[in-house]
């Protein structure tokens, strides 16, 4: 018997998580690059001030006030009739999926993705001793539809996630694709984890419009990214009240803290000006795009605040040339691929100068 005495299937496990390197420019972990305004600072801490003064009590465990405020938002962007007992939230959209997983999955059960897909989704599902079945996509990311149908025959997931767009790729889903999939399943939960929601290209639509229609419909979102908030943590869903009530089954008594309550509260009341750097980063990570293709690079098309480029045949010392220069992005994806997350423009520079220079050292090593 090994000491302590983990579970079985944990022992060995390394703890997931990127590297967190000092390094000057980080393109690692698709954060925002635009920390708040001062005049956000000054609101979320008076706002936080408020809270202290009662931090003696348990704060509303049903955060009523906050999950109104997330409705209204959520009615600002792409969704219509939202309302707050669709609305439901925890310690990062990390937590909401686990949360999902403890409610919906477990011992006997099954969820299943379809690879390229988020890392943490396996997790959850082996915290959960829920049984994790990845299928695959088409080799340019699209959704496989076919295949995806053929996997859920066989396996009757009990709940599906997808992120649209896709981590690591970028790509969305299409209406068509997220409709089939809550169709084929009507007595299962299909997660769209819409991380990246609001870096949508122009006409590309959110699951949230599909939420009238399907009841089996669960869309996430995060404060993490394209509110700058990632410090936060804080994380929500919008779908049907019954599956917002299911929740308050698995979650902890009081898991959303007065200070975390109080926080996005604040940042909501200033969404218009946090949203402001979205329009920044989707133009950025556009130009960023079109660079890659103009050096030769293969590049999938992205709706998110990162994009995944390739192919190397050795990624790896491509990764390490880019971080010798001081700019560290993340090694991931299928074989020959590299995500950058997109920066402010002297980011991006410093991250085009130290691939360019990282290309032409490999190049000039190999002639020699
Ligand atoms: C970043 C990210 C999240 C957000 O996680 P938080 O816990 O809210 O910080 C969720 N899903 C995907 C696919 C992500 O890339």
């Amino acid at each position: 018997m090994t000491w302590p005495p983990l579970r079985t299937e944990l022992q060995g496990v390394e703890p997931y998580g990127a590297p967190q390197l000092d390094v000057p420019v980080c393109l690692n972990v698709n954060e925002n690059p635009y920390p708040p305004s001062a005049a956000v600072v000054a609101d979320i801490a008076t706002s936080v001030a408020q809270a202290a003064s009662t931090l003696n009590r348990y704060p509303d465990r049903e955060f009523t006030e906050l999950r109104s405020g997330l409705a209204a938002y959520l009615n600002t962007s792409g969704g219509t009739g939202i309302t707050a007992d669709q609305v439901w939230a925890a310690n990062g959209s990390n937590e909401v999926m686990l949360q999902l997983l403890q409610a919906f999955g477990g011992p006997g059960r099954t969820a299943v993705s379809f690879a390229p897909t988020y890392s943490m989704y396996p997790e959850y599902a082996r915290d959960t001793n829920t049984t994790w079945v990845a299928g695959r996509r088409h080799d340019d990311f699209s959704f496989d539809l076919d295949h995806a149908a053929l996997l859920i025959a066989e396996h009757a997931p009990a709940l599906v996630l997808l992120p649209s767009p896709n981590n690591p790729t970028g790509t969305a889903l299409e209406h068509d694709v997220i409709g089939k999939l809550c169709e084929l399943l009507p007595e299962s939960i299909v997660v769209i984890d819409e991380a990246y929601g609001e870096f949508r290209r122009d006409g590309v639509p959110s699951a949230l419009e599909l939420l009238p229609t399907y009841r089996n419909l669960v869309v996430t979102r995060t404060m993490s990214k394209a509110f700058a908030l990632a410090g936060a943590r804080l994380g929500y869903l919008a779908a049907a009240p019954e599956i917002c009530d299911a929740l308050r089954v698995v979650r902890l008594p009081y898991h959303l803290s007065a200070v975390t309550q109080a926080t996005a509260g604040a940042a909501l009341r200033h969404a218009d000006e946090l949203l402001a750097s979205v329009t920044e980063l989707r133009a950025e990570r556009d130009r960023t795009v079109s660079w890659l293709r103009e050096q030769g690079h293969t590049v999938a098309d992205s709706d998110a605040n990162f994009c995944l480029f390739g192919l190397f045949a050795d990624r790896h010392a491509v990764w390490q040339g880019l971080l010798d220069r001081g700019v560290l992005i993340r090694e991931t994806g299928p074989a020959g691929w590299l995500r950058v997350s997109i920066g402010t423009p002297d980011e991006m520079g410093a991250f085009k100068d130290a691939l360019t220079e990282t290309l032409t050292a490999m190049l000039t090593e190999e002639s020699l």
